[in-house]
């Protein structure tokens, strides 16, 4: 894939998508089951970016190497390299002059407090 295409594909990509890039994914265990005397088990990422990991263990406890599927999309022709990912973050990013900006910035916009 010549690189302009690829750059474009890069920031028309799916924002949960980046954000299981950047900040890998977050398992939710789906459940156990056997397959030809092994065990599985089904992992899925609960942010919704729809990847799911099938973990492989033999009886005594080694797990073998998983397995991944993905959702539509989700991989790039050419894959995404971490620096890809981090400069796509940071322009899609708000980025603030402080951290107290930050959290003024957000209290302003309605974010909910902790309540104690
Ligand atoms: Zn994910």
């Amino acid at each position: 894939m010549a690189r302009t295409k690829h750059n474009a594909v890069v920031r028309q990509y799916d924002d949960t998508f980046l954000d299981c890039r950047d900040l890998r994914h977050t398992w939710k265990c789906v459940g156990y089951y056997r397959v030809d005397g092994r065990v599985r088990r089904l992992l899925e990422c609960v942010r919704g970016c729809g990847t799911q990991r099938h973990d492989h263990w033999k009886q005594d406890g080694e797990r073998l190497q998983p397995a991944y599927s993905y959702a539509n999309g989700y991989q790039v022709e050419g894959g995404m390299d971490t620096w890809e990912v981090r400069r796509e973050v940071m322009r899609r990013a708000t980025i603030f002059t402080s951290e107290q900006a930050m959290l003024d910035a957000l209290t302003k916009a309605g974010a909910p407090r902790v309540k104690r």
